[in-house]
């Protein structure tokens, strides 16, 4: 495996390509999903630069978290209620919730640790049946129950576009962006002080991350791109 280089290729491309969506530099950031590899090629890829890396389930989160302590750990795989504790004990944020009666343990957890936890709302742009995350037409008021909790703080949304058509990839990139900007607005009518922290958008994966950089994306997702 190439995984060293492949980060380092990648990190170049990303950057160039925020440069050509007329985007500022390091406005994008290149999450090293790990989820189907091991501390070795994990050690890879750090020692190569990478600080910011994804898993998708609790255990893997536990095990390369505690291996890695000086990188961020972001959990992006289906929040399960009975692992909230372990999930918030280590992820720096939280890509995937979308549950609102996840909050409140999410919330208790945070504060048990004496952290405030950074989390985004994932959200099911394209609204294919087989897709977790909030239909759009419930997103304002999740958004606005994050609100209440003193040690979450909602970032943004993420997504996971239909996987093998980059029209369609594109349509659901293009209305995640639309969505936080909404959602900003009607922060701001609210006056709720926290909604100027919306500034994270997760979105774009191995097939599709040019996409996505063009679209706003300030988080692209990266497993097979680099870990294959
Ligand atoms: C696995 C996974 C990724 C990475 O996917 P690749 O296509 O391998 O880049 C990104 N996001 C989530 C939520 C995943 O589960």
């Amino acid at each position: 495996m190439q995984s060293a280089q492949n980060y380092i290729d990648l990190k170049k491309e990303v950057e160039a390509c925020c440069i050509d969506a007329g985007r500022t530099s390091g406005s994008t950031l290149l999450l090293a999903v790990s989820k189907t590899v091991g501390i070795d090629e994990v050690q890879k890829v750090f020692d190569a630069g990478c600080r910011d890396f994804g898993e998708n389930r609790p255990d893997g989160l536990l095990e390369k978290s505690s291996a890695f302590p000086e990188a961020r750990w972001h959990f992006i795989g289906n929040v399960q209620s009975r692992r909230i504790k372990d999930i918030v004990s280590c992820a720096y944020m939280i890509h995937s919730v979308y549950k609102a009666d996840h909050l409140h343990k999410i919330d208790v957890a945070a504060q048990e640790v004496g952290k405030v936890q950074k989390i985004l709302l994932e959200v099911n742009v394209s609204g294919e049946e087989s897709k977790s995350g909030l239909v759009p037409g419930n997103l304002n008021e999740v958004y606005e129950e994050c609100l209440n909790y003193r040690n979450i703080s909602c970032e943004g949304l993420m997504t996971m576009a239909p996987l093998g058509d980059l029209k369609e990839a594109e349509a659901c990139f293009e209305g995640l962006f639309e969505l936080e900007e909404q959602l900003k607005k009607r922060g701001s009518q609210l006056k709720a002080p926290s909604s100027d922290r919306l500034t994270q958008l997760s979105m774009g994966m191995t097939d599709d991350w040019r996409i996505a950089i063009e679209k706003g994306s300030t988080i692209v997702r990266l497993g097979r791109a680099i870990f294959s």
